[in-house]
């Protein structure tokens, strides 16, 4: 059994605790990871609100790099030493999800994700009482047991304080470009949400070779940065009418594709108002527990798709390690995405940050 130091969440629109807790040595198929470094990402604000519900006491955090220090028997993914990327989705390799090539959408996501494969917790409080996991992550510790299913090893040259990113926001807008719009050279896409996730939406699109990147936010702050990573128009939401203007932008013609970043219902509705007949639409972010969406029919008869995208349609084994690449030839901008650094100590801090847009990314670091 091992020490770690974790930050706990005991109840909803509650500050999280920091702790010292014991972790249970992984067992068949787990692996235990000493965190380096985790991003902090709108999901695990999302758990704190109670937008998405979750059992509790719970260790939250699900974008964590890491060093593997220990395997339980029957792990053939990694080794002790590898450098790693959590995959909050985890892939076995073997379900008809991963069989036809679409790993992330594993069969795994329909067991607890708060507990490992056997229904127990790796974490015990110092009264012995256990912690939830979440999404079998938890990369708010900095130790934890994992599923050997959500492990990525990666170059050992790469900056894990950094490329940690790369776990679930970089490639989430990443990979909704690459793999699930398929974005094709020359066209313009339109981009609602330019925070932790929606920059890489944009640098991806460029990536691709996009003719127009259309930013749209409301804060000046998140334009700056859209306009760093690629944008080639700004909308400033709070002042403007993004479907006015993006029809202006595009000669009275509409978007080809639209992301949309944030997880609001309204926003999804007015992505498919900026699209000509036959455009691409794809929700991103995580909308509050319970929340509908309404759509006129008829856009959709004209042929306008509207889908999402779920870590970014990614193959996690074969995307996380190639982003990562991308980046160490300064193709992709990670370090850029780094609003902060913080302790895990000023994890509550960092949640404020991110509750006021003022942040892209929080990094939590682990010394
Ligand atoms: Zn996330
Ligand atoms: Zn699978």
């Amino acid at each position: 059994m091992a020490g770690a130091r974790a930050a706990i969440l005991d109840a909803v629109k509650s500050a999280l605790s920091i702790e010292e807790i014991e972790v249970l040595p992984p067992g068949p198929g787990e692996v235990q990871v000493k965190y380096v470094a985790s991003g902090v990402c709108h999901s695990d604000l999302h758990a704190i609100t109670g937008d998405m519900l979750h059992p509790l006491p719970v260790i939250l955090g699900h974008e964590g790099g890491g060093i593997v220090e220990a395997v339980g028997s029957g792990v053939t993914t990694c080794q002790v030493g590898d450098h790693v990327l959590t995959s909050y989705i985890p892939s076995c390799g073997t379900c008809s999800y991963c069989t036809i090539g679409r790993p992330n959408l594993c069969a795994l996501r329909d067991r607890p994700r708060h507990l490992m494969l056997d229904g127990t917790s790796r974490f015990r409080r110092r009264d012995g009482s256990f912690v939830n996991h979440f999404l079998q992550v938890s990369s708010f510790a900095t130790r934890a047991v994992l599923l050997q299913e959500g492990v990525i090893p990666i170059r050992k040259d790469a900056p894990l304080d950094v490329v940690c990113l790369v776990s679930c926001g970089v490639t989430a807008g990443m990979g909704a470009v690459l793999n699930r719009a398929k974005v094709k050279p020359g066209s313009t896409v339109v981009v609602f949400g330019c925070g932790g996730v929606g920059l890489n939406v944009i640098q991806a699109a460029e990536l691709a070779g996009a003719g127009r990147v259309i930013a749209v936010d409301r804060l000046p702050y998140k334009l700056g940065l859209a306009e760093e990573f690629g944008a080639t128009h700004l909308i400033d939401a709070s002042k403007e009418d993004p479907v006015k203007r993006v029809h202006e932008i595009t000669g009275g013609v509409g978007a080809d594709y639209a992301f949309e970043a944030i997880g609001a219902p309204r926003v999804i509705e007015t992505m498919l108002e900026c699209l000509h007949r036959g455009g691409e639409a794809y929700i991103i972010g995580v909308s509050p527990h319970g929340a509908r969406i309404s759509i006129d029919p008829s856009l959709l008869v004209q042929e306008r798709v509207l889908s999402g995208s779920s870590f970014g349609g990614s193959r996690q084994r074969v995307d996380l390690p190639m982003i990562v690449d991308l980046f160490m030839q300064g193709k992709v901008k990670l370090r850029e995405l780094v609003s902060r650094r913080l302790g895990l100590d000023d994890v509550n801090r960092a949640f404020e940050l991110l509750n006021r847009g003022e942040v892209a990314r929080s990094v939590l670091v682990y010394t």
